[in-house]
C-alpha cells in the first residue's frame, strides 16, 4: 500500500526510538510550558479545571482529549466542578469538531486501567474522536492509496480558530 503523505508519523517514529523517558506527563508538561508554546503542545485550550489537547496519534482527524487539570488516574478522585468542567468542555469540543469536519458521529470516552487500552494510566483523558461512515477501515481507501487525515498543525489551526 502506498502511502502518499504522513507528517505525523514521523514524530511518532521519534517518539517511539527516543522514548519519554526522562519526562514526565505530557499533559502536565504542557499545561506548565508558556502558553505561546502551546501550538507545539497541541494544546488547544487552557481551562480552570479542565482543559482539551489533539491527540499527537490520532485515530481520526480532529482526535482529541479533555482531561482535568489536575495530575489524577483516579475517576473517584474527581472533584464535582472538576466534572462539570470536563462535561461542558466535552460539549464544546463537540461543537467545534461538528462546525470544523460535520462527521456523521463521535466516539467520546474513558479508557480507566491498562487492561481496558489506555495508555497513559496517570492523568484521566477523555476522548473525542469523529467518526465518518465507512472510516473503520482507517479512512476510505481508493486505488491502493491509504488517505492520511489531515495534519496535526492543520487540525490544531482550524480547531483553534473555531473554538474561540
Ligand atoms: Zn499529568
Amino acid at each position: 500500500m502506498e502511502i502518499l503523505w504522513a507528517p505525523w508519523r514521523l514524530n511518532y517514529v521519534k517518539e517511539a526510538t527516543e522514548g519519554r523517558k526522562g519526562k514526565g506527563c505530557f499533559i502536565c508538561e504542557a499545561l506548565k510550558s508558556p502558553p505561546e508554546k502551546d501550538p507545539e503542545n497541541l494544546l488547544l485550550y487552557r481551562g480552570e479545571k479542565a482543559l482539551v489537547i489533539l491527540n499527537r496519534f490520532p485515530y481520526n482527524t480532529g482526535h482529541l482529549m479533555v482531561c482535568p487539570v489536575r495530575h489524577t488516574g483516579d475517576f473517584l478522585s474527581l472533584l464535582p466542578e472538576e466534572l462539570q468542567e470536563i462535561d461542558l468542555l466535552l460539549k464544546k469540543s463537540i461543537s467545534v469538531l461538528k462546525r470544523a469536519y460535520n462527521p456523521d458521529g463521535f466516539n467520546v470516552g474513558l479508557n480507566l486501567g491498562k487492561v481496558s487500552g489506555g495508555s497513559i494510566n496517570t492523568h484521566i483523558h477523555y476522548h473525542v474522536v469523529p467518526r465518518w461512515l465507512g472510516d473503520t477501515n482507517f479512512m476510505p481507501i481508493v486505488g491502493g492509496v491509504k488517505v492520511i487525515p489531515q495534519s496535526l498543525d492543520e487540525t490544531y489551526r482550524l480547531l483553534k480558530e473555531l473554538w474561540e
